[in-house]
């Protein structure tokens, strides 16, 4: 089964910051997809909409949106996303 993602009235991660704010980060989301169960928590937490499904339903995070608040790692109930050092 895979997640279906709502209608939400900001639709695109361009719309809902200031603009590309992946270059304010220092630590960024790393998806382990083994331990994801599809749950889309990450998605609905994520304050800028970085996170995107694909057609298996698995989410995938978009670095030019994504400022590493570390929002989705602390909200995923499964530990399939950890917070990394950018660059490593
Ligand atoms: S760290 Fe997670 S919650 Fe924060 S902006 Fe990036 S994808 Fe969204
Ligand atoms: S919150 Fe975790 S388990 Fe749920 S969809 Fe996101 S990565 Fe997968």
């Amino acid at each position: 089964m895979s997640f279906k993602v709502p209608l939400t009235p900001i639709s695109r991660p361009a719309k809902a910051s200031v603009g590309k704010t992946g270059l304010w980060r220092f630590l960024k989301p790393v998806i382990e997809l083994k331990k994801c169960k599809k749950c889309g928590l990450c998605w609905m937490y994520c304050p800028d909409i970085a996170v995107t499904f694909d057609e298996m339903g698995f989410p995938h995070i978009n670095y030019d949106f994504c400022k590493g608040c570390g929002i989705c790692a602390n909200e995923c109930p499964t530990g399939a996303i950890k917070m990394v050092r950018e660059g490593l």
